[in-house]
């Protein structure tokens, strides 16, 4: 057993280096380092670790076939509860998870369990010579899957073992949702997201690109078509704005605007490819969660020279993942903390500045965390040329408006039964963002799997009452 109370570190690119260019960030484990971190594993009877996994890993499993140098075996135990591995390795929030659950955290760190399963499938890809084929027996039952992000993917997987017709519609001309239009290369490369997605396609998924569901067709089109089980993954893509003078300026963008130009369309290699953006000199990103790390962290390999994130609440309070904001800081991204924006000001028309007040923070309000309110006279003026908006995203509206049998919540959210993810429309499920409002990978992958098994479970007792 290795008794030491810290994780094996991960090699990274020195952070001065990799703020300029658009490859990962970590260098992920060497079979010896993964063999010395799996050494710490106490391989607990009680499997703690577990319950803070959405999609129920057997952690420990895993990790003793990597211990005992079964590498495959490690990988198939990993990918019987989770087909994204090489992802959720990467993206997973570990520490409010699966490693937050980890015993060896009480005195010293958890077992680096997300950084162990990046190795496991980076490992998998690498060295298998090509999967076993998986021999299922089709069912003749239609499903469609809306939606190819964490949620869809999953569930169109799920679906797609237990021998259904899937077919997947998705509205972009690339599968995969956030995982390649939001999260940037150098924390996610888009080459593993396609080996990854296309494994699942391999289990015999039909995919739609290109098709808008509400638009092209409605989802009332589709049970008509014949898709006896209809799942909405449509996640939340719609930003939110802040609501203040000079949102309309140009030089302002909404998050995903920013990221899509960047990650799907590849605005670093202008002009190779025909999107631009104009970033200025100076940028500040408002709000703090993952989504604004993003945007501060691409701002600044896009050449911005002074990149703020601008937050009302202080560090403590920061939603990101740690290790985002411990690698946005080593980059260079100032913190703007306890500041809100009240104006983004301009002159012809383009930004110039942003004036905001200076916060304290009060009493914890509904969400648990001390509610920020101004400092009378206090207002501090930045001056730049780019402001990006991170500061939240919600379902769009066009499957709630062309489907009349579906209730949604007041913000725009599916309202689903949680114990089968159906909607108020019989046969038609829903999961992931477009259920729960902007939230995780593996929360998503979860509902998918969830919606999967309700689905499967109702389909298969029908059939039976129908012979
Ligand atoms: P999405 O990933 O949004 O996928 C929805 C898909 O549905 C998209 O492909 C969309 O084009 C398609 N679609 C939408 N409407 C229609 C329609 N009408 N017809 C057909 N197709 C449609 N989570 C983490 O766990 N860790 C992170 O580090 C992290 N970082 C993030 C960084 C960014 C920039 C963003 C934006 C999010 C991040 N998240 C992170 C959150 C995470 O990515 C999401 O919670 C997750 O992707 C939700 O999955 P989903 O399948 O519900 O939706
Ligand atoms: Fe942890 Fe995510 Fe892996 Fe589950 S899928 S064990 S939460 S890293
Ligand atoms: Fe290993 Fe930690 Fe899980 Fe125990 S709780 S089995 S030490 S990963």
């Amino acid at each position: 057993m290795n008794k030491s109370l810290e994780k094996v570190p991960m090699r990274e690119q020195d952070p001065l280096v990799r703020n300029g260019n658009f490859e990962e960030v970590g260098y992920g484990y060497s079979l010896e380092e993964a063999m010395e971190e799996a050494a710490r594993c106490l391989n607990c009877k009680s499997k703690p670790c577990i319950k803070g996994c959405p999609v129920n890993v057997p952690i420990p499993e895993f990790i003793e076939a990597l211990s005992g140098g079964d590498l495959s075996g490690a990988y198939e135990v990993l990918t019987s509860e989770n087909r994204l591995p090489a992802i959720c390795g990467r993206v997973c929030p570990q520490e409010k998870q699966c490693e937050s659950r980890c015993v060896r955290g009480v005195k010293g760190q958890p077992v680096a369990i997300g950084r162990l399963e990046r190795f496991v499938a980076d490992y998998y890809m690498e060295h298998s010579e090509g999967d076993t084929v998986v021999d299922i027996k089709k069912n003749g039952i239609k499903a469609a899957v809306v939606g190819s992000g964490p949620a869809g993917i999953t569930c169109a997987g799920e679906l797609a073992l237990k021998g259904y017709d899937v077919t997947l519609f998705e509205a972009l001309h690339e599968l995969g949702g956030v995982l390649v239009y939001g999260i940037p290369e150098f924390r996610l490369p888009k080459q593993l997201v396609k080996n990854e997605i296309n494994k699942i396609l391999d289990l015999g998924v039909t995919v739609n690109k290109n098709v808008i569901v509400g638009k092209s067709i409605t989802v009332e089109e589709l049970t008509e078509e014949g898709y006896e089980a209809v799942f909405i993954g449509s996640g939340a893509g719609l930003p939110k704005f802040l609501g203040i003078p000079g949102e309309n300026l140009n030089g302002v963008y909404a998050s995903n605007e920013f990221l899509t130009r960047v990650n799907l369309m590849k605005a670093y290699k202008y002009p190779q490819v025909p999107t631009p953006v104009n970033i200025g000199r100076r940028v500040a990103v408002v709000g703090a969660g993952n989504v604004a790390m993003d945007c501060a962290r691409v701002a600044k390999r896009l050449g911005a020279e002074e990149v703020s994130i601008i937050y009302r609440r202080s560090e403590e309070e920061m939603p990101a993942r740690l290790e985002e904001i411990h690698h946005a800081k080593e980059e260079g991204i100032k913190l703007e903390l306890l500041t809100n924006p009240v104006e983004i000001l301009g002159s012809d028309n383009h930004v110039t500045g942003i004036r905001c007040d200076k916060m304290r923070l009060g009493q914890p309000d509904a969400s648990g965390r001390r509610r920020p309110e101004p400092i009378e006279g206090s207002q501090v003026t930045l001056d730049l040329e780019t402001v990006i908006i991170a500061v939240g995203q919600s379902p769009n509206p066009l499957i709630k408006d062309s489907t009349k049998d579906i209730e949604f919540a007041g913000w725009g959210g599916v309202l689903v039964n949680e114990e089968t993810m159906e909607t108020s429309m019989s046969g038609v499920y829903a999961g992931g963002d477009a259920v729960t409002g902007a939230a995780t990978v593996i929360l998503a992958m979860g509902a998918g799997k969830k919606a999967a098994e309700a689905i499967h479970m109702r389909l298969s007792q029908e059939k039976v009452m129908k012979r």
